[in-house]
């Protein structure tokens, strides 16, 4: 009898341990408190899938139903995944800066867009780009004509 007991607990403890690895699976060091509320939100829809699944197999769904709210849900997830893998992929730039970041770029500088922008100095030796208050090519060591 005592056996029993004791292959339940080792069945329950494994069981445990895989369920909470298998959730904790995003390993993510939640610094930002953004990621944080979107693997929340991720872990709720997750949840409402699994629900969602239930009842319509308990028959309470209509078929209907069931495949418009799936995809519903659905779509939700695919925009927290994206903005999930835009946080991990750059977590070290906050949102503030960046239209700071725009205004500093000044667009559109008249004339013709990209190509060499006006404010590099190319030199006439190796066509590398300097900046334009340098004399001398920072490559070949020419002398800049401006
Ligand atoms: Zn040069």
């Amino acid at each position: 009898m005592i056996w029993l007991v004791c292959a339940a607990l080792a069945a329950c403890a494994i069981g445990f341990t895989l369920y909470v690895r298998d959730r904790d699976i995003p390993p993510a060091p939640f610094e930002n408190p953004e990621l944080r509320h979107l693997e929340r939100r991720r872990q709720i829809l997750y949840d409402n899938l699994k629900d969602l699944q239930f009842e319509f197999h308990q028959g309470k769904l209509s078929d209907e139903d069931y495949q418009s709210l799936k995809s519903g849900f659905l779509g939700d997830l695919a925009g927290i995944m994206d903005a999930i893998e835009r946080l991990e992929t750059a977590p070290e730039r906050p949102g503030k800066q960046r239209p700071a970041e725009g205004k500093v770029k000044v667009k559109a500088q008249s004339g013709h867009p990209a190509s060499t922008p006006a404010s590099t100095n190319v030199c006439p030796s190796c066509q590398a780009e300097n900046p334009p208050d340098h004399q001398f090519c920072g490559k070949c060591g020419k002398g800049l004509a401006s």
